[in-house]
């Protein structure tokens, strides 16, 4: 299994910074577009509002209950981007090899370049086991990344958000209650799902994508189901069907109802499971016959892209390679040239030996750190308008300076704590997964 991370080089010949292009486009310095130019402000600007902030999942509301980042100090709120990348390197320099630092792909340039390991967030969870000797684990991702990294590290680690804030609008669709009460429903349509068939398979086995709470993967340990990531779906997939008549598939719909398609499962045996209604708003028989139950959730930021988008690149640039997330949904999959998780991408660009042009359809952090990487490729996003994840965006270099300051100074602030009554199951899950297919792995910088 080959490495996925390859180091970002020293000297960028162009500006990866989602930051400094969202500032260029609202001081009118930029032509382009952002989808709110709300984005431009400080994080802290938003923590009192009801939703999720600005850009792409401005309209997810968060869930009752989600946690919220308390003030950040005015010193930090004020610093200077220069003032707080120093601050970050001297606290980092003192704190040595007691933390580590993790970035996620979808991280902002000033952030990501403080970050020991660079992956996903499978990835970045299993990075931390390498690094048993730091004491305090920096997850700049969001809040079930951190979650996954808590319970694959050492019990005396301390998992760190930078900001509370920085939720992820798919895995909250996925509510505990919410599946509790869907498997009860299952269980009154199929029967007792603990039941096995003359070929040992049970009426339904839940499956659940890394992008879940810790409480949906500690469910699904505890009924003989498994996680998976965007690069194994398919395994994952083959292991579930192996052991059940049917999966449940969740939080998100679009990456399940494109490996499933891919697998040749027709569309009409993979029903929709809306929690907010009765049967998930299905009928019994189409439960009955389906192969493949997913759950009503997406991504806020994958679903922005279009079969338009893709035309537009292609009528452009005849020769466009296009390559998208299996997050999109299946159409936008169906008119690309390639689908592949984000270490997919970053994988078929580095290996393209002639100067390629790319349309990505994935995050833009992402897409414009490859773009600077390989500068003898022409990289875009498919989405024109600068649109990043602003869940993830919440993490400003801010957070992570007085995160790393509180460190310095002895204190652990907003730590990630998943309880044993969920953590020992939720290992399971994640035990099955690493059984059916080890996944690979980040490598340091
Ligand atoms: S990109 Fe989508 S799935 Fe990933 S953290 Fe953001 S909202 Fe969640």
């Amino acid at each position: 299994m080959s490495i996925t991370f390859v180091p970002t080089p020293a000297v960028q010949p162009v500006d990866a910074s989602v930051d400094h292009a969202i500032q260029s486009i609202v001081s009118g310095a930029s032509t382009d577009a952002t989808c709110t130019t709300d984005l431009a402000a400080g994080p802290w600007d938003f923590d009192a509002r009801p939703g999720y902030g600005p850009g792409s999942s401005m309209g997810d509301v968060i869930p009752t209950g989600a946690p919220r980042q308390g003030e950040l100090p005015a010193e930090y709120r004020e610093a200077s981007e220069d003032e707080l990348d120093e601050r970050i390197r001297v606290a980092k320099a003192t704190l040595g090899d007691r933390a580590v630092v993790l970035g996620h792909f979808y991280q902002r340039e000033e952030v990501v370049r403080h970050a020991d390991y660079v992956g996903d967030s499978f990835q970045l969870a299993t990075a931390a086991k390498e690094r048993p000797d730091a004491e305090a684990i920096v997850f700049c991702g969001v809040h079930f990344m951190a979650e996954t990294a808590d319970l694959l590290s050492g019990p005396d680690q301390a998992v760190i958000l930078p900001n509370l804030a920085a939720g992820c609008s798919m895995a909250d669709m996925a509510d505990i209650d919410q599946v509790e009460e869907c498997w009860e429903q299952l269980a009154d349509v199929l029967g007792d799902l603990d039941a096995q068939d003359a070929d040992g398979r049970v009426p339904v086995v839940p499956v659940t994508y890394m992008n879940s709470s810790a409480a949906i993967k500690g469910f699904v340990g505890r009924h003989g189901g498994i996680v998976c990531t965007s690069s194994n779906a398919q395994t994952v997939l083959e292991w579930a069907f192996e052991r059940g008549q049917r999966v449940l598939f969740f939080p998100d719909q679009h990456l399940g109802r494109n490996t499933a398609k891919a697998m040749g499962v027709p569309l009409e045996q993979m029903p929709m499971w809306n929690p907010r209604k009765a049967l998930g708003g299905s009928t019994a028989s189409a439960l009955v016959d389906s192969r493949v139950i997913l759950w009503h959730g997406f991504c806020s930021v994958h679903r922005r892209f279009s079969v338009a988008q893709i035309d537009e690149a292609r009528a452009e640039h005849p020769d466009v390679r296009v390559i998208v997330h299996p997050e999109c949904p299946m159409e936008v999959v169906d008119a690309a040239d390639e689908a592949g998780s984000t270490d997919y991408i970053r994988r078929a660009i580095a290996a393209a030996t002639e100067p390629t042009t790319f349309a990505i359809g994935t995050e833009i952090n992402l897409v414009r750190r490859l773009a600077a990487q390989f500068p003898q490729h022409e990289i875009f996003c498919l989405d024109p308008v600068v649109c990043p994840c602003s869940t993830m965006y919440r993490i400003h270099p801010g957070y992570l300076a007085w995160v790393l300051e509180e460190l310095v100074a002895g204190r652990t602030p907003n730590r990630i704590t998943v309880t044993a009554d969920v953590a020992d199951p939720a290992r399971v899950a994640l035990e099955r997964m690493l059984a059916a297919k080890p996944p690979v792995v980040a490598s340091a910088r």
